[in-house]
């Protein structure tokens, strides 16, 4: 039990029989102790928080109404906040127009008054040992920009962008004095929000500054504009991160150099659906200040992004917490309404089964008034939470390591990364799906060791793999792991020009002859005779070993069209996405590939170009098999991740990809079976010998036609908890399982574990 969790219960205690000026001895001793001496940062040791704000404060120009953030109270809000439970208050203080403390360098909106928001909420937080941090908006300084037009970012044109600041210009000062004022109040950190350089186009900057700096640099003269073919524009893409690295750090060391128990952390950008149009890339950006923060939000980024975000931000910052910010509203931060509990309570307990603390942020009215409803709801979400504090933090079991290549983003999504995204979002979301354990590794800090967390490493469609790439894979599946290549990976150069070949082809065992055209792909799989069972004995000796792995590896083929295939043989089904006709070399091929009859149409963009048309020919085989070292590599020739992603996803497709897991990494830990809905996190607790499977049922309403942009339907709210069956198997043993919630019905036979679960949450916590 942490500090937090004790004292209050102390100080009750003590005001019963302690004289007064005992009472401050004691509320002084604790607020040393909570604030400066505490051994672990306040980060570490919380799992839930709040972040208030009043609605209005990003919108009408600063041009607000007299009652704007009239009620929008400090004290108020920090009371609120403990009482529902929060571990920790970030309070807006500063965005674009308007700052809520006292200051030198910007206004207050006048509905304040004399009030110091920053203050009342600093006193009343030290009452109750709640850390505060203050959010702090860099960019759209709109007031600042207004007193300092030549601030502004400029286009390639040189036409001031008049909604974004330039991070070489002086406005870096203005922050600094800012954070200095407001450091003072006895808070333990900043919340910095955004480092962007702009969401699209137009983008910066090309001022005179950042032109100069850019000579100095690099030797020569920015390039004149976004050019995929210029070399220089590899040099601009670099400039462009580290000047977002460069401010962040220089913001760091700064407010470290002011206090070095103070907290930074920056709102990230480095992770899908966002680009190098913001500057950040998947590590180096997640890396800055004390800890990542990132959003998920179904209003923005669909109900996967929960889960996507958390392991992301795990994976680009190894052994640091991480925070995800959620929201109260069912659409946005702003718009004034209330999800149920139970959509809350699904994105909570998705993130903090993943690792993440989770931070709810409430946007209060338009005069600063708190709705009770809503804080109820966080009070019991956040109770919840702290209740289930034991449940979380364990090491994640998972099988897929899914690979993120930022070169390919940059130079093959170009000003279109989406489609480079779909097949790693449809790879995560056929690991959800199909209840297999998943993390990332990013090109940008690949090593050996970060793919050999992973038994199955799987590269959907990275298609720019350099030597150094392939070479680390090479020793990967040679010490024993497993690749899953799909798409058109290894096939095109640094720049994103088409190779007539594929850098990993001597891992894939097979030349590309071509890549096809279209989209619209099949795959099919034919009866195979299943070789009979038995052990096969070999001597225990190198050529013994080499027999064995031949053995083995003819086996795997001989199983593969049994074992991949998703439907009846010999049918043909849909994988839609980019694909490559294959020649084998060394592997096995598994399967037929086929084009449809679009290749076939004198002009086949203008036949439906967005509905797939149906299978025509065999041209090439669907799965090539490779036995290297003692590993295996497993190339689908067409995109099953992708298909699970796009808008003719079909069952049969993401089966193909779990199916191809299962035959690379036939005895996980646990197997699981549960309804698509369901997503299973797995940790493990070694020193407890305890397997925790986390249930978390996502389980929307359905929705009518929108008022605008049908067909595009928003998923519905989660308003019940639903009821549905699961069976765990522990391929290598189960002494005992217990089920957190009363209510769920477990049953354990030997090895197998039978559920019927009826809430939104539960963890089945497995002794091994
Ligand atoms: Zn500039």
């Amino acid at each position: 039990m942490s500090l937090q969790d004790t004292t209050p219960a102390l100080l009750r205690k003590a005001s019963r029989w302690l004289p007064w000026m005992g009472l401050i001895a004691v509320l002084a001793t604790v607020s040393r102790s909570a604030a400066g001496t505490h051994p672990q940062p306040w980060f570490e040791r919380h799992l839930v928080g709040m972040e208030v704000g009043p609605t209005g404060a990003q919108f009408g120009g600063g041009k607000h109404a007299p009652d704007y953030a009239r009620n929008f109270n400090g004290r108020d809000i920090v009371r609120r906040c403990v009482e529902a439970n929060a571990e920790y208050l970030v309070l807006w203080v500063r965005d674009g127009e308007f700052t809520f403390h006292n200051s030198k360098l910007l206004p207050k909106p006048a509905g304040l008054g004399d009030r110091d928001v920053l203050r009342e909420a600093a006193d009343e937080a030290r009452r109750h040992q709640l850390p505060l941090l203050v959010y702090c908006q860099l960019q759209y300084p709109a007031h600042e920009l207004r007193q300092h037009p030549d601030w502004k970012a400029r286009d390639a044109a040189g036409k001031p962008i008049d909604h974004l600041v330039c991070f070489h210009s002086p406005y870096t000062n203005v922050v600094k004095q800012l954070l200095a004022e407001m450091l003072p109040y006895g808070i333990a950190g900043f919340h910095l929000d955004m480092v962007d350089q702009g969401f699209g186009p137009p983008h910066g900057c090309w001022c005179d500054r950042c032109q100069a700096l850019f000579q100095a640099e690099h030797g020569r003269p920015m390039p004149t504009g976004v050019n995929w073919e210029d070399e220089n524009w590899d040099r601009m893409l670099r400039f462009r991160y580290a000047t977002s690295d460069r401010f962040e750090k220089m913001l760091t060391d700064y407010v470290r150099s002011l206090d070095p128990q103070a907290t930074v952390d920056f709102n990230y950008h480095g992770n899908p659906p966002f680009s190098w149009e913001i500057g950040q890339t998947p590590v180096v950006h997640a890396g800055n200040g004390d800890f990542v923060t990132g959003e998920a939000g179904l209003w923005a980024f669909g109900a996967l992004t929960a889960s996507f975000n958390a392991a992301w931000y795990r994976a680009a910052t190894p052994g640091k917490p991480f925070q995800v910010a959620i929201q109260r509203g069912v659409r946005m931060y702003h718009d004034q309404t209330t999800r149920p509990l139970n959509d809350m309570r699904w994105e909570m307990f998705t993130l903090l089964a993943h690792g993440a603390f989770v931070t709810m942020i409430d946007k209060t009215a338009y005069d600063g008034w708190l709705d009770p409803v809503a804080y109820t709801r966080f009070g019991e979400l956040l109770g919840e939470a702290r209740a289930k504090r034991a449940q979380f933090g364990q090491t994640p079991v998972r099988e897929v390591g899914i690979y993120f290549s930022a070169r390919t983003r940059d130079w093959i999504g170009r000003d279109k990364p989406a489609t480079y995204y779909q097949s790693v979002q449809g790879a995560h979301k056929a690991c959800v799906y199909e209840h297999l354990g998943f993390g990332f590794v990013f090109d940008e800090a690949l090593s050996l060791e970060a793919l050999q967390q992973f038994p199955v490493v799987c590269l959907p469609n990275a298609t720019i793999v350099s030597e150094r790439e392939v070479d680390l894979f090479r020793r990967y599946v040679e010490g024993g792991g497993k690749l899953l290549i799909t798409g058109q990976s290894g096939q095109f150069d640094r720049m994103g020009r088409p190779l007539g070949t594929s850098t990993l082809e001597g891992l894939i065992g097979a030349g590309v002859k071509r890549r096809l055209e279209g989209a619209d792909n099949w795959m099919r799989f034919s009866t195979s005779s299943i070789p009979g069972s038995g052990t096969m004995l070999f001597a225990d000796s190198p050529e013994g070993e080499a027999a064995r792995r031949r053995a083995l590896h003819a086996q795997n083929v001989a199983f593969a069209p049994a074992a991949l295939r998703p439907g009846p043989a010999d049918w043909p089904f849909l994988v839609r996405g980019p694909a490559t006709i294959y020649e084998p070399t060394t592997a096995a091929s598994v399967g037929d590939l086929l084009d449809s009859h679009r290749a076939a149409l004198a002009n086949p963009e203008g036949y439906n170009a967005d509905w797939p048309l149906s299978a025509r020919q065999v041209v090439g085989p669907a799965v090539l098999i490779n036995a290297l070292g003692k590993g295996t590599v497993l190339t689908f020739a067409g995109s099953p991740d992708f298909a699970t992603a796009s808008e003719h996803h079909i069952v049969e497709a993401r089966k193909l990809f779990a199916h191809a897991v299962r035959l690379l990494h036939p005895n996980p830990r646990v197997r699981i079976s549960a309804p698509a809905n369901v997503e299973a996190v797995v940790t493990d607790d070694p020193a407890a010998r305890t397997l925790r499977v986390h249930l978390i049922a996502y389980n929307a309403t359905p929705q009518t036609t929108p008022a605008k942009d049908r067909p595009y339907v928003l998923p519905g709210l989660i308003e019940e908890t639903p009821m549905f069956r699961a069976s765990l198997e522990f391929p290598g043993g189960l002494k005992s399982a217990k089920a957190l919630n009363p209510s769920t019905q477990l049953k354990k036979r030997g090895q197998r574990v039978d559920l019927v679960v009826e809430d939104i949450h539960e963890i089945i916590q497995c002794r091994y």
